[in-house]
């Protein structure tokens, strides 16, 4: 799931919809994603809406996930 780009092994997502780029239904938040954000609770408050709406979104069949930061 790393980056291979990133020198921590950050976890590549889409910076928008925190979706993880081969496999649409996972996602990932926090100090591990390769987003270009601070590593703060804060941070990942936010990013926790998304990932809540856009992992639901992907469960109940719904082909897109749409939830932006
Ligand atoms: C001293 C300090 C003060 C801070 N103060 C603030 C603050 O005031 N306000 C604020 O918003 N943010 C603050 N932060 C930042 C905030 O704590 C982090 O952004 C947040 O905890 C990151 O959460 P996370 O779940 O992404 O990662 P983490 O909290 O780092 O959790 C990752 C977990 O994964 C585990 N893990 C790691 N590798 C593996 C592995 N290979 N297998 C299994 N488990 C593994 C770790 O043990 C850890 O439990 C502070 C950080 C520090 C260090």
């Amino acid at each position: 799931m790393a980056d291979p780009n990133s020198a921590l092994g950050s976890v590549e997502v889409n910076k928008f919809t925190l979706q993880y780029s081969c496999f649409p239904n996972v996602f990932a938040l926090g100090n591990c994603i390769n987003v270009l954000a601070s590593k703060t609770g804060a941070t990942i408050r936010t990013q926790a809406h998304v990932v809540v709406a856009n992992l639901l979104s992907v469960v109940e069949g719904k082909k897109k996930s749409d939830r932006k930061i």
